[in-house]
């Protein structure tokens, strides 16, 4: 799963599993567009002064995040993919 955080507060949670594009508002006309496919997740567009969260590699593995500082936005896994789950077979 995705979660995504904006100003602290949780807006919302995604599967990875559905290819899909959420746009997340942000304040009178501010707009980050949270891109989900392959089971990454990736900031295709944004119009943040420093473009930042765009630029950031796609995310995949729980704990990992992409951040969004002028739009005080978080985009964190927060259950990777069932591969991780093999460290646990034994
Ligand atoms: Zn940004």
């Amino acid at each position: 799963m995705v979660t995504v955080h904006q100003d602290g507060q949780e807006i919302g949670t995604y599967p990875l599993e559905k290819e899909q594009t959420i746009s997340i508002p942000y304040g009178e006309d501010g707009y980050n567009l949270l891109f989900i496919s392959n089971g990454e997740a990736s900031i295709s567009d944004a119009d943040c002064p420093d473009g930042l969260c765009v630029r950031q590699r796609a995310i995949s593995h729980n704990g990992e995040s992409i951040i969004c500082l002028p739009h005080k936005l978080v985009i964190q896994i927060s259950a990777g993919k069932e591969k991780e789950l093999d460290a646990f077979i034994y």
